[in-house]
């Protein structure tokens, strides 16, 4: 599938906008997403106290953000640092970036102005998923993080 099809299923038309809870950080992004996914995974659990994020990857260079922000780093299961990017005055977990991929970011759906045409095209790390709640319907699902 084209990555033009795949942009077209994610239902969002730039320039895309979103902000923190409290509105001190926003974003924009110039550029169509190319991905996203409904993350299953244990630390998105953990930095959410959710059982599953939900983001969408776009190019780094169409990717803008103002607002004063704090970094947090963990590994990802592939060795490389995940770089999560957060309000510093509300905490509302905005945007992530992998040393491994440095020409994506991945930004937080539930941070968009206007989520209301979002898919989630698919579901990583099934494996870590919550038993106490179903994972959403998607057209790809994968038991850990498919290999780029
Ligand atoms: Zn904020
Ligand atoms: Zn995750």
């Amino acid at each position: 599938m084209s990555t033009d099809s795949l942009s077209a299923l994610i239902g969002l038309t730039p320039s895309i906008n979103g902000q923190c809870l409290c509105g001190r950080s926003s974003y924009i992004c110039r550029k169509s997403p190319v991905w996203s996914v409904n993350c299953h995974c244990h630390g998105c659990q953990k930095l959410s106290g959710a059982p599953f994020v939900s983001a969408f990857s776009v190019p780094a260079e169409s990717f803008g953000f103002t607002g004063e922000t704090i970094a947090f780093q963990r590994p990802s299961e592939a060795g490389h640092s995940v770089t999560t990017t957060h309000c510093a005055a509300c905490g509302t977990r905005l945007f992530a970036q992998s040393a491994g991929a440095r020409h994506l970011v991945n930004v937080f759906a539930s941070t968009l102005v206007d989520a209301g045409s979002f898919v989630a095209i698919s579901n990583v790390y099934l494996s870590e998923a919550a038993a106490w709640a179903q994972p959403p319907s998607a057209r790809f699902n994968f038991e850990k993080m498919p290999k780029a």
